[in-house]
């Protein structure tokens, strides 16, 4: 086992991988931008070391200054977290070819999903199931035309650079088709440098719901159940919950082994989350995560297995000693994330927290790096706490939520707090009957 950790990220999820480090008895370096010199996890880790100043491009993002922290320290090992480096597939090679070891998947793993069009042909040939669609890129506005009529309208053309739901056009007719591709392929070459666009069926209702997924390339590969996280703003998630109050247990069992099989027969090694719209029974790929996920915790709290750990032991080589048969699934668990934020307006409000209290109790879990005299910068997401409530029964999670969040005191700041509390009192919500545009209509005002 790794005797030392680089930790390539700040915020709640790098405190959340100094945790399994020193569960593991690992030490861990944390790297820091000028702007976090006071952050939680720099305080905790036993070494620190600032790479840079405030700006992402600088300080996480900043390739040569973190390879040489993991230098100097004598780390052998580098934990991405989410988001920055977590799926850049040169910075995992760069690791390795630094005689360090990149705590993730393989950097051709990385790269395929991180292709949308290649991932998705990736995906059907490994028999996960797809959204019916353009057979790769569409490169006319004829051919465009042509592939709706086939798929059947409405159609949703999509950026493969794409990412944050940008360069999305839906066409529902044949007169919207033409137009619609070219909006797309503008908007893409906008935002991405790059225009190519591909096409798929556009889905009405769907949730979305993600399999989580450990596997260790050596033939071990297991699904820990799903998360239901349809409830979106602008693609943003503001709260999860495992399982998803759509399955039962049958479809769960399917569509867990159906990827859990499709990453063995990849050979995939990690910790990974394949992405699905669900409708009316059926599963439709959208994507696939090569990382550790921010709402990772609901899974654990269902199965009792430390995702974080697991991928540090595989990404050490050691086989999963986790088999199918391990994983139980027990009770009910929801994340909200707590956004430093305006809870109508959504307006950041980054500042100083003058007085914090988190909430605990049985089935209690807060994932945070605040603490009162924090300052929240501004130069980050405004992600400041995550709330991880377990219950036997969704309704017991349900209650002890309500009475977690009216705990919650962060003053200094506007948070989400408000927002969550109003969303988990509409009956809808309690009664799990949500999709993907739910929260938007919610927020809006437009039920
Ligand atoms: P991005 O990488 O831009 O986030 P995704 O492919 O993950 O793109 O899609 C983002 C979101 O767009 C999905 O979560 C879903 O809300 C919506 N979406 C994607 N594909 C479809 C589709 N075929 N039908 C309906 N909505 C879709």
């Amino acid at each position: 086992m790794f005797e030392k950790i680089l930790i390539a990220n700040r915020g709640e999820i790098a405190l959340r991988i100094h945790r399994a480090c020193r569960e593991m008895g690992i030490q861990t370096v944390a790297i820091h931008s000028t702007a976090d010199a006071d952050a939680m996890h720099v305080r905790l880790a036993d070494e620190s070391v600032c790479i840079g100043p405030a700006p992402i491009k600088d300080s996480y993002l900043n390739i040569p200054a973190i390879l040489s922290a993991a230098n100097i320290t004598g780390a052998e090992a580098i934990h991405p977290g989410v988001g920055f480096l977590s799926e850049n597939a040169d910075f995992a090679a760069m690791v390795e070819e630094h005689g360090l070891v990149f705590i993730g998947p393989t950097p051709e793993h990385i790269s395929l999903m991180g292709d949308k069009v290649a991932a998705k042909k990736a995906a059907e040939d490994l028999g996960i199931p797809i959204v019916p669609g353009s057979d790769g890129a569409v490169d006319t506005a004829e051919e465009a035309r042509a592939t709706a009529d086939r798929i059947g309208y409405p159609v949703l053309i999509k950026a493969t650079a794409g990412g944050g739901g940008r360069g999305m056009k839906v066409a529902q007719n044949a007169s919207e088709v033409e137009e619609a591709y070219r909006q797309a392929r503008n908007e893409a070459k906008n935002a991405f440098g790059n225009d190519i666009v591909y096409m798929e069926k556009y889905l009405g209702r769907p949730r979305h719901i993600e399999v989580q997924l450990l596997a260790d390339g050596q033939g071990g590969s297991i699904h820990l159940g799903e998360r239901d996280c349809s409830l979106q703003r602008r693609h943003q998630k503001l709260l999860e919950e495992a399982l998803s109050p759509a399955l039962n247990a049958e479809q769960r069992s399917a569509i867990g082994a159906r990827v859990a099989e499709a990453m063995l027969d990849l050979g995939y090694r990690g910790a990974g989350t394949i992405e699905f719209l669900y409708e009316d029974g059926e599963f439709y790929f959208i994507e696939m995560n090569t990382r550790i996920q921010v709402e990772h915790p609901i899974s654990e709290a269902i199965t009792g297995v430390d995702l974080v750990r697991e991928q540090i032991r595989v990404a050490a080589g050691l086989p999963l000693d986790l088999k199918q048969s391990d994983i139980k699934f027990s009770g009910h668990a929801i994340e909200c994330r707590i956004n430093a934020e305006n809870p109508e307006t959504f307006v950041p409000s980054p500042g100083r927290v003058t007085d914090y209290h988190a909430p605990g109790g049985l089935g209690v879990r807060v994932d945070s790096g605040l603490y009162a005299g924090y300052r929240i910068p501004s130069a980050y997401d405004s992600l400041i706490a995550k709330l991880i409530v377990h219950g036997q029964t969704r309704n017991e999670c349900l209650m002890r939520l309500r009475r977690a969040l009216e705990e919650f005191v962060i003053v200094g700041v506007d948070t989400s707090i408000p927002l969550h509390q109003r969303l988990i009192g509409e009956q809808d919500f309690i009664n799990g009957d949500y999709d993907i545009h739910w929260l938007e209509k919610f927020v809006a005002g437009t039920l």
